[in-house]
């Protein structure tokens, strides 16, 4: 992404009231039902870009408490400015890494974790900071309750292959469904949401990789 660095985001970010105030994310843990003031799923997008896929999915599905998750404010505020422009009661936004989701979110809290076109950190020694990386898939499992799903996906095969290996080393996961071409696959396009980047990728011919994990009991 090439916004990154648009002076004063993250003034912006801190007194928007969409996004939970960074000194405030210890202490939402456990007590995101009472922060949405219902009692309802919590579905999260960790990397949501500007947002597209997350405002979409919670106009679409007003009965789901969305999370999206952003690491940079200067990305961040395009997702702020659309819900300025079509405010929805059931969206939050977060600025944090997702290396911290621990601390954010209780064990057990979220139902429900989107990962789309995660960063691909080509270089072998970042591995560690992909999203479907095993160490993120531990993180992501102690939040999830049981049987909850994680679904992933991208146009990056060898992200997407480098993600199914990390499954034989994560012992909390099964893997549900997967495919290799999610815009021919009848079954998986069913209610999909197409993200920014997937927009971007399929206009440009590249077929889109999805898994769907669950969380197993324990
Ligand atoms: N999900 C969107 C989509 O599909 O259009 C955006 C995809 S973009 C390639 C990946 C986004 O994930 C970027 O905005 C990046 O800043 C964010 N990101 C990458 N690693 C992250 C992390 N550890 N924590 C939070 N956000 C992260």
């Amino acid at each position: 992404m090439r916004l990154r660095n648009i002076t004063g985001s993250r003034e912006v970010i801190s007194l928007s009231p969409y996004v939970i105030r960074e000194e405030m994310q210890p202490e939402c843990a456990g007590r995101w039902k009472e922060i949405f003031g219902r009692n309802v799923p919590i579905f999260i997008e960790a990397g949501m870009g500007k947002g597209k896929f997350i405002h979409t999915m919670a106009k679409l599905h007003p009965e789901i408490s969305y999370v999206g998750i952003e690491k940079y404010s200067s990305v961040l505020l395009r997702a702020v400015s659309k819900m300025e422009q079509e405010e929805l009661p059931n969206l939050k936004f977060l600025r944090m890494d997702a290396e911290g989701i621990g601390e954010v979110f209780a064990p057990g809290e979220v139902d429900r974790i989107y990962l789309n076109f995660s960063d691909p950190w080509p270089k072998d020694r970042h591995a560690k900071r992909r999203l479907p990386s095993r160490e993120f898939l531990a993180r992501f499992a102690r939040i999830i309750k049981p049987e909850g799903r994680l679904e992933f996906k991208t146009d990056n095969r060898a992200l997407f292959d480098f993600a199914l290996e990390e499954l034989q080393t994560s012992p909390a996961w099964e893997l549900e469904r997967f495919t290799f071409d999610l815009h021919n696959d009848r079954e998986l396009m069913q209610g999909n949401v197409m993200t920014e980047y997937e927009e971007k990728f399929s206009a440009m011919g590249n077929p889109i990789c999805k898994y769907i994990l669950v969380r197993k009991p324990g």
